[in-house]
């Protein structure tokens, strides 16, 4: 076979990481955030925000973290976590996973995006863990990978929540996030994940993705970051951002009523 023609894949894959930042891609003006000042913004956000509730539902069991990451895959959490408790009622192992059919597990975690896929992917890497891994599931990124339905992001979920390893899992949040406050420069989720590898303190690596989902999903938002309530604004370099208008103050009475009628 004749060999492929080289890929533009490095200028598409920059237009991509653009189009998620939703601006071009820049450099910051100011010197890069160092890890002193990143570790004091990813202490700010976890007393900033309720605990992402992923912990509680999985109670830190791998498979329950490995099956639960597949289920939020394009899901909102609202409806990811009641469908994973359906499900985990049923059956909350492999081997009682595979005992169910496909039609069982739709059933169970319905509205849940893609829930027939889903329902089989579980079912496919279920079985594979009790073919090949004994029943348990793997603690290294590179033998999760293997099984079906699995990427990097629900991979690292995996071991860093799962099993209580040291892994950084990079999701949109993580990725533009990182490089709104300047901390960072990097044009895909993948290659930020190499970066924070390289330069966040170890003690970070488990945290940072549960507190900069929930300050992706409510306050650093992909179009029209809330950065006039942001808990970090002071720390922050806001790179390629255009924060959301700052919202009018409602209007004062002029004529205040009274506090009582004595
Ligand atoms: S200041 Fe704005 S851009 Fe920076 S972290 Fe806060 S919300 Fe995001």
């Amino acid at each position: 076979m004749p060999p492929k023609p080289p890929s533009a894949k490095p200028e598409s894959s920059a237009r991509k990481a653009s189009t998620r930042l939703n601006q071009p891609v820049s450099e910051p003006t100011l010197p890069l955030l160092d890890s002193h000042a990143m570790a004091e913004i990813l202490e700010t956000l976890e007393r900033t925000y309720d605990f992402h509730p992923m912990g509680a539902l999985t109670a830190n069991n791998p498979y329950k973290v490995l099956v639960a990451c597949v289920l939020s895959l394009r899901t909102k959490d609202e409806v990811m976590i009641p469908a994973s408790e359906r499900l985990f009622a049923v059956a909350d192992t492999p081997q009682a996973m595979v005992a169910l059919s496909p039609e069982t597990i739709e059933k169970l975690v319905f509205p849940c995006g893609f829930y027939k896929t889903k329902a089989r992917s579980i079912i496919d890497f279920s079985q594979t863990l009790l073919d090949e891994f004994d029943g348990k599931v793997p603690n290294t990124i590179d033998a999760l990978l293997t099984l079906k339905g699995v990427g990097r992001k629900t991979a690292n979920l995996v071991v860093g929540l799962g099993h209580g390893l040291p892994a950084i899992c990079v999701d949109t949040h993580v990725h533009r996030i990182c490089n709104r406050l300047g901390y960072i420069v990097t044009q895909t989720p993948d290659e930020t994940e190499t970066v924070l590898r390289e330069k966040l303190p170890l003690p970070y690596w488990s945290v940072i993705n549960t507190v900069m989902v929930l300050h992706g999903q409510q306050t650093c938002k992909p179009i029209g970051p809330r950065c006039d309530v942001c808990t970090v604004a002071h720390r922050c370099q806001q790179v390629n951002v255009k924060p959301r208008p700052v919202p009018k103050a409602a209007p004062k009475n002029k004529t205040q009523p009274s506090a009582s009628k004595q």
